[in-house]
């Protein structure tokens, strides 16, 4: 069920060079949230995409509304492939380079019309509206602003068309947006516009709206959810779409919750102890033992029902290139209220927009960070935790879990957690030289900030005993100055002194260097915290071919010791 709203703050601005950008800035100020994403390379904006055509595919994919700074040409030529699949579909407008056009081009149900005529009114210029029913009413019936939802689209068709045919029509109900337009009233005609909760018995000259007004609150997650709330609705005769929201205890929440309001296309909303539901409500019908309905006497302000379901998702920059950012950590990071983490990644993952909490901190307080992004999520917030790199690799994931596992408070049980992967460094170094880790390799922080320096010595001589790739994390510092040389004295204690070594600093973000050399050569002056450490196996093998770079690899095979 697809829920009409008019929100446009998610909307992508999307533009491919510095000409556009001045428009692009106008018409953000007119809709604030909205992001504008710009040709990397070319300009520079709030987001960087490399390729349009892939951009744009993604954003209509994902529903977001597109206004696209080019012609109308470009942006149809890349979106048409996406056409045949019927799905929802968001606002598409195609507006011109100097603000002079606004079209809206797909999108009339989501609201293209309505958002062409807000970005029209605020470059001052005509939207250019193609829809009939718009033209000759001023507003499209079939898409109630947020809080209403249409009964029927098939039969609102209907109904549009016949008043395009001179049909004229009563207004029953208070629908304040329909003051605005000039439709054909008259008091006592067939046709009627109506504003009710109930379900549309299938009469013809009737257009009904319903609005949100109703919510279905549970005490706790039971059986068929979804059911029984489609059957309380249907036993009253109130229709599914007048469905405001889907309550719960903030204790209750779950997955399964989520899952359920998403099925019946509402939101969730939660109430902690001590919350009260003020839905302004008319009439309270206990259901059945899990279901009660509260219908309020018209459209309900869910914001103002408790909180929505938090949400914390720990997320890996990858290196640091953007490219190297997998897109749902860009979504999460776009669709974050509030970000934590360690300063320095925390200013990589940016810029951040103002309606954004960034909250910075010390490396060293993990898992009070991952406290405190609990605590956050908890009350509705949807947090993201950065990391660099993979987060489940010498990161933040392990705190968060960790946080989580020895939590007194089962609510945090309820936040939707999700872990997003990255590039870590040790991956993203030897793509940068090849395949040094093509076969079976160790990773191993050389930190002793959280474990014993004899663990590390120890592992350190099975690992390279077993000639193993190994890959160095945090290999040396200023509060650690010692630790790498005793590391690698104990690697050449198995590893012959031309064994393959490469050294990749800042890989992946400006000024990155990588460099071969050998383990008799290396030395701890040639690295510092900002370095990962690859020690090659006895197989791993270094070459250049005419004019190619260097390229280091470890093969997929390994000799037979015993051959
Ligand atoms: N979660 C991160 C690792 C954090 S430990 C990841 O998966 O990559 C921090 C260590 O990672 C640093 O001391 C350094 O050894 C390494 N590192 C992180 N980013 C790096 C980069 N861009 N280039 C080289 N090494 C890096």
């Amino acid at each position: 069920m697809a829920r009409l709203e008019h929100d446009f703050g998610h909307a992508a601005i999307v533009i491919l060079g510095t000409g556009a950008l001045a428009t692009a800035r106008r018409i953000q100020s007119a809709l604030p949230g909205a992001q504008v994403h710009a040709l990397a390379g070319r300009v520079e904006a709030d987001i960087a995409y490399s390729d349009l055509t892939g951009h744009l595919r993604d954003l209509y994919a994902r529903n977001v509304p597109i206004i696209a700074l080019c012609a109308a040409g470009i942006l149809i030529r890349c979106i048409a492939p996406l056409l045949a699949h019927k799905g929802s579909e968001p606002p598409v407008l195609a507006v011109a380079e100097d603000g002079s056009a606004v079209v809206p081009l797909l999108g009339g149900l989501t609201g293209a019309n309505v958002l062409a005529r807000q970005l029209a009114t605020a470059l001052e210029v005509a939207p250019a509206i193609t829809t009939s029913g718009e033209l000759r009413f001023g507003t499209c019936l079939l898409n109630p602003p947020v809080g209403y939802a249409l009964a029927d689209l098939d039969h609102g068709k209907r109904f549009v068309s016949d008043l395009l045919a001179g049909a004229s029509t009563r207004v029953e109900g208070e629908m304040p947006w329909l003051a605005a337009a000039s439709l054909p009233l008259q008091a006592d005609a067939a046709h009627a516009i109506t504003l009710s909760p109930y379900a549309w018995q299938g009469e013809r000259r009737q257009l009904v709206i319903h609005p949100r007004c109703v919510l279905a609150v549970l005490d706790r997650m039971d059986g068929d959810v979804v059911a029984h709330i489609q059957a309380a609705l249907a036993a009253h005769g109130l229709a599914p779409q007048a469905l405001a929201a889907l309550v719960l205890p903030l204790a209750q929440a779950c997955n399964a919750a989520s899952a359920a309001a998403q099925a019946l296309g509402v939101p969730l909303r939660l109430l902690d102890a001590g919350d009260v539901l003020e839905s302004g409500t008319d009439q309270v019908i206990k259901a059945d033992a899990a279901v009660t309905l509260h219908i309020a006497h018209g459209a309900i302000d869910i914001h103002r029902i408790g909180r929505p379901r938090g949400r914390l998702s720990v997320i890996g920059l990858g290196p640091g290139r953007a490219d190297l950012l997998a897109p749902a950590a860009r979504r999460a990071l776009d669709e974050a209220t509030d970000v934590l983490g360690y300063d320095t990644y925390v200013k990589m993952a940016g810029p951040f927009r103002a309606d954004q909490t960034v909250h910075g901190s010390d490396n060293r307080e993990e898992l009070q960070r991952a406290r405190h992004a609990f605590e956050l999520a908890l009350a509705g917030r949807r947090v993201v935790m950065v990391s660099s790199g993979d987060p489940g690799v010498f990161a933040m994931a392990a705190a968060v879990l960790e946080a989580l596992d020895g939590a007194d408070d089962v609510r945090w049980g309820g936040v939707e957690l999700d872990i997003i992967p990255g590039i870590s460094a040790a991956l993203a170094t030897a793509a940068v030289a090849g395949a040094p880790l093509g076969h079976d390799f160790c990773m191993l922080s050389l930190s002793d900030n959280l474990k014993p320096w004899a663990v590390i010595e120890q592992r350190l001589e099975h690992a390279a005993a077993a000639d193993l790739a190994l890959a160095f994390y945090n290999p040396i510092s200023r509060a650690r100055p010692w630790q790498l040389e005793r590391a690698l004295e104990i690697v050449r204690g198995h590893r012959r002194p031309e064994t393959v070594v490469v050294l990749g600093r800042d890989i992946g973000r400006p000024g990155g260097t990588l460099r071969t050399l050998t383990l008799a050569e290396l030395q701890a002056s040639h690295v510092d915290m900002r370095t990962m450490v690859l020690i090659g196996s006895s197989m791993t093998r270094r070459f250049q071919l005419g004019h190619s770079p260097e390229w280091t690899y470890t093969p997929r095979w390994y000799p037979n010791p015993d051959a």
